[in-house]
């Protein structure tokens, strides 16, 4: 196996998990195993996640965030100062309802979380491999504060906590660490005034890649009917991505897929690599190669082929688990694609 050098793809995140291990097609499905055996079910759905990249072509992989029930509230429980007996209902990203855990004192990581999950994910593939995190602001977001009362002051805390998980996964031979901020697509006042330094507070030093993911959110209906209110052109990436071309962030990552994204807004990304979303998770037929090569060479006017990774547009969790894989065999045949033309 060669690994490319222009185009290299890789994926936002997370994969379906296997019928065995979690309800199917659900967000925040409780796991159907328990103690030893959850744990040991975690791992063979890691290796399966590998396996099932490896064979579309996707050359920087990850664990498909197999070992997670959700991508903010799993590394929260591992924290202490968060309460999850008394939980508060509050609005996610202006959108929609969910039942949350209360910040009732300082927070702290007394031990690892993933740094194992990452040191197995490494051990398990010769590929390069990436690992999620969520970023301070949307970890913020996810929560009812009864203690710190800013957002901005527990985005700080935050961050220095997601630091030393995130100096200790590069210390396990990660190549990126990627940090989810979906909530960077609806607070931009605050992305402005503290969320790209709480960002870059959580990369601070790190050896690996850095990357930031913003989306417009997973294929669920809170999140497609807020869509349809933001009319014909989505212009909500022109505020931020000229902060993060200014900032310490190696990489961005992106939605463009069937979505209302203006294409031509990456150019604002300059100097940085950019993860193009070349597959819609909020649809129920896989794309075409040819689908995936249009978006690549629609980018490749704005971004040279070195710097752009073709991507998935969110994490795939929620989506049938057939399904998914024939949209990882399009972005890796769509990818493959668009090199054959441009290498020569
Ligand atoms: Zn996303």
């Amino acid at each position: 196996m060669t690994t490319p050098t222009l185009l290299q793809t890789t994926i936002a995140g997370s994969l379906p998990k296997p019928s065995w291990l979690a309800e199917p097609e659900a967000l925040w499905a409780p796991w159907k195993l328990e103690g030893a055996a959850l744990e040991e079910g975690k791992r063979d759905a890691v290796r399966l996640a590998l396996r099932d990249q490896d064979q579309a072509g996707i050359d920087i992989v990850t664990d498909g965030e197999q070992t997670r029930r959700h991508f903010v509230t799993t590394f929260i429980e591992g924290l202490d100062g968060v309460d999850f007996e008394h939980k508060r209902t509050v609005r996610i990203r202006n959108r929609y309802d969910a039942q949350v855990p209360v910040v009732v004192g300082p927070v702290a990581r007394r031990h690892p979380i993933y740094v194992a999950d990452a040191a197995f994910l490494r051990a398990e593939t010769s590929h390069r491999v990436k690992y999620t995190l969520p970023g301070p602001m949307t970890m913020v977001d996810t929560l009812h504060d009864a203690h710190y009362r800013s957002r901005e002051k527990l985005a700080w805390a935050f961050a220095e906590i997601l630091n030393e998980e995130a100096r200790a996964i590069a210390a396990a031979g990660v190549d990126v660490i990627q940090f989810d901020e979906p909530a960077f697509n609806v607070y931009f006042d605050e992305v402005r005034d503290w969320g790209i330094r709480t960002l870059e507070r959580a990369a601070e030093g790190l050896g690996c890649t850095t990357a930031v993911h913003i989306c417009y959110g997973y294929g669920i209906k809170a999140n497609n009917d807020w869509k349809k209110t933001l009319g014909s052109e989505w212009r909500q990436y022109e505020q931020t991505f000229p902060l993060l071309a200014a900032s310490k962030i190696r990489q961005v990552s992106l939605e463009c897929a069937n979505s209302r994204v203006p294409i031509d807004l990456i150019a604002l990304l300059e100097g940085k690599d950019v993860l193009v979303g070349a597959i819609d998770v909020a649809s129920d037929r896989a794309e075409t190669p040819e689908e995936v090569a249009a978006v690549i060479r629609s980018a490749l006017r704005f971004v040279p082929a070195a710097r752009l990774l073709p991507c998935t547009n969110c994490g795939m969790v929620p989506l049938p688990r057939e399904l998914a894989r024939a949209k990882l065999r399009a972005l890796g045949a769509g990818a493959a694609l668009v090199r054959a033309e441009i290498a020569f």
